[in-house]
């Protein structure tokens, strides 16, 4: 299983590999996907689990419970 790291912006969004956009990390927050994350650093960054080769994007999101 790979893990990727993502910082977060000033406006508190982060890039979401599922979905391919931005969101706001609330989502995040709620995600079954996060592993790991430090929003008090001087550079708050999330880590997920990404998304395994062949692993549907629309199946991933639904199993996430979140729309696109
Ligand atoms: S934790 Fe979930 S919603 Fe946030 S970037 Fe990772 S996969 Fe996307």
């Amino acid at each position: 299983m790979s893990r990727l790291k993502h910082f977060i912006d000033e406006s508190a969004n982060v890039y979401c590999p599922v979905r391919g956009r931005d969101v706001d990390v609330e989502l995040c927050l709620a995600c079954n996907r996060l592993e790991e994350f430090d929003l008090d650093s001087r550079e708050p960054y999330l880590v997920c689990r990404a998304p395994e080769l062949g692993e549907r994007r629309s199946a991933i999101v639904a199993a996430d419970g979140a729309s696109v």
